[in-house]
């Protein structure tokens, strides 16, 4: 275990691991500072892949798997409702599809959703096999994405499905305007909110609770919001910056091994 660790948040047990990243210290420099994990907002490309090493080998740790052994998958997000199915491992291979959630039946094999407001959430049968992640920002919310990858998970065989929410731009922070509150409020409206200054806004993840609940899958909402939180990435605070990570991995080791 190294000194600095790289978790928000993070657990371990049941065949599986789940983990949301900080902002905490990394290779990344001036906007990006920190533990950047995205390739594509400009960020430095060494300093990323060095990130990236670093999480997945305390993601080994964590989950008391060899390095070496741990497949990391990292998503094309468009803020759509695809959901990339690996179930092969031959899957793992060629370039990457665009979506915005991932699913899998391997163990060791680490899904990544990429943040910096937008709602991470990680799902888990571990009984089952089966384990999800989702970017869910405000389109993909409305489009459906976190029902989408729910089903998509008991399609390959998940029954009992729980879910982890990370943080994200809350509700108080997410300024919008009346009709963008309204559009959206017709699609979920429990995700209409209020600013700290009393203007319209979106509460994407309260969207998001909702439809894991009304999808039957236990949910567990974390604390936390990136734009209050300076050990989080914020583009709505900070515009050009760098993406934290949720990550989901079943692992094959025996849950209580010491
Ligand atoms: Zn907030």
């Amino acid at each position: 275990m190294s000194a600095a660790s790289p978790w928000w948040w993070s657990e371990r047990g049941g065949g599986s691991v789940l983990a949301f990243t900080s902002r905490g210290s990394g290779a990344s420099a001036g906007p990006y500072a920190g533990l950047d994990l995205a390739l594509h907002v400009g960020d430095d490309e060494t300093a990323v892949r060095l990130n990236r090493a670093a999480v997945i080998g305390e993601l080994a740790d964590l989950a008391r798997v060899p390095q070496d052994g741990v497949t990391p998958v990292f998503m094309d997000q468009v803020h759509g409702s695809e959901v990339r199915l690996v179930t092969r491992e031959e899957e793992l291979l060629g370039p990457v599809p665009s979506s915005d959630a991932v699913v899998t039946t391997l163990p060791r094999v680490a899904l990544f959703a990429l943040v910096a407001d937008c709602t991470p959430v990680l799902l888990v049968d571990p009984d089952a096999g089966v384990a999800g992640a989702v970017h869910a920002g405000r389109p993909g919310m409305l489009a459906g994405v976190v029902p989408v990858a729910v089903a998509a998970m008991r399609d390959v065989g998940a029954r009992s499905i729980r879910a982890v929410v990370g943080p994200s731009v809350c509700g108080r922070c997410y300024e919008v305007p009346a009709e963008m509150r309204e559009a959206a409020a017709r699609v979920e409206p429990v995700c209409a909110a209020v600013t700290w200054t009393g203007t319209t806004a979106i509460d994407v993840a309260a969207g998001v609770v909702e439809q894991l609940t009304r999808a039957d899958v236990a949910t567990r909402w974390l604390p936390g919001c990136t734009r209050e939180s300076q050990d989080l990435y914020s583009y709505r605070r900070d515009g050009r910056t760098g993406r934290f990570g949720g990550v989901v991995m079943l692992t094959d080791t025996s849950p209580d091994t010491p």
